[in-house]
């Protein structure tokens, strides 16, 4: 029988990746989202499909649809967009994973959480496991996404435990790729949009602070894994790409790959910028027999190829505007 899925932040990066892929292994997608940082472009091509519904919703109210399997992806995730309004940022994860527990307990659906390697803060355990606690400020600008996505974990285990709800916790680690937010701030998008343009490449701080990158097809092949594993896999597990990089090094790889004139430019550090980050993924092999296989070049490569397009299709239209109101 056809699978119902719900996908939750559906109009976003990842969560367009993820419609996708649910749709071409033969499920039907009902895809929520408020449309704060995710957009109808990302979805537009799968909008004829008859497979696939999209509904305008915040996942801070409840939710009644009938479904099968929820990924719960909601949430703004880079830190210009979580910091805008941090106050819906806490209420999108915490009151957005009660009223999706709530639904999956109802109808009896499991659930995959999107948490984040945010939940180690400024670790000081390297690589991060997943039985590492954290190192969070609870009081800081980035505190309303780390401890709102801590909060959401907390609510998995506690349905899990008190409800019997089937929940699972993946604790993505930087991901890029195509449809990326062009301006969401987050380190390989500006990088990309900067070499493209020309425009000096920003590096905050001295640049060798380090993160590793995970492309999108890898990271949703994991998503997807997950959730197809029995009750006995609840998580939290790791999902990211092993290889680490100093945020100077993936500068000189952008510039080498776009072949752009761009310098780069020192500028401070953001409060509590992570030092280092780098997933320990054996739980994530063992598990879910699953390791990433694109490398970041070729991941890179793919992510400039969308970029490019983005910029001059959106380069069209200003001048378009521009024609009209000279007109
Ligand atoms: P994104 O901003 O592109 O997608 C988030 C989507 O959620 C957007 O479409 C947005 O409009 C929607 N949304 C936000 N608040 C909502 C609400 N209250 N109700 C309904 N929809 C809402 O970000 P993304 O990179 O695709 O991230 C998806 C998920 O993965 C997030 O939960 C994020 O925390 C998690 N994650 C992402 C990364 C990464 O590197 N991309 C890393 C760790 C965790
Ligand atoms: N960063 C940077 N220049 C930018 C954007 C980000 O040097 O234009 C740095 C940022 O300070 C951080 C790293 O790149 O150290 C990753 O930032 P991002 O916002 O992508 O993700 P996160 O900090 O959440 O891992």
């Amino acid at each position: 029988m056809r699978k119902r899925v719900l996908v939750t932040g559906g109009a976003g990066f990842l969560g367009s990746h993820l419609c996708e892929r649910l749709l071409a292994a033969g499920d039907d997608v009902l895809c929520a989202d408020n449309f704060f940082t995710g957009t109808r472009r990302n979805i537009a091509h799968l909008l004829d499909n008859k497979a696939f519904e999209l509904l305008r919703h915040d996942i801070t109210f409840p939710l009644y649809v009938e479904v099968d399997e929820i990924y719960n992806l909601a949430c703004p995730a880079s830190p210009i967009h979580y910091q805008f309004d941090p106050v819906q940022t806490t209420k999108t994860s915490v009151i957005g994973a009660i009223n999706m527990l709530g639904l999956a307990k109802r109808v009896k659906a499991k659930i995959l959480q999107a948490s984040t390697s945010e939940v180690y803060g400024d670790p000081t355990v390297h690589p991060q496991r997943e039985d590492y606690w954290g190192n969070v400020n609870p009081i800081g600008a980035r505190s309303c996404y780390d401890e709102g996505k801590r909060c959401a974990e907390t609510l998995m285990f506690d349905y899990v435990r008190q409800h019997n709800v089937q929940a699972k916790v993946a604790r993505i680690f930087n991901t890029y790729g195509p449809r990326m937010h062009p301006s969401d701030g987050r380190v390989v998008s500006n990088f990309v949009v900067q070499a493209l343009r020309g425009e000096p490449i920003t590096l905050y701080g001295d640049g060798d602070q380090t993160r590793s990158f995970c492309y999108v097809d890898d990271l949703v092949d994991a998503l997807v894994r997950m959730m197809a594993t029995g009750r006995e896999t609840v998580g939290p597990i790791n999902v990211g790409n092993p290889n680490e990089f100093t945020i100077r090094g993936l500068a000189e790889l952008v510039i080498e790959l776009t072949g752009s004139k761009s310098r780069l430019v020192f500028q401070p550090l953001p409060a509590d910028d992570p030092r280092q980050r780098r997933p320990d993924i054996s739980k994530a092999r063992a598990e879910l027999d699953w390791a990433p296989k694109v490398e970041l070049r070729e991941g890179l490569m793919a992510t400039i190829r969308y970029f490019d397009e983005l910029l001059a299709s959106n380069e069209k239209l200003h001048a378009i505007a521009a024609a009209r109101t000279r007109s």
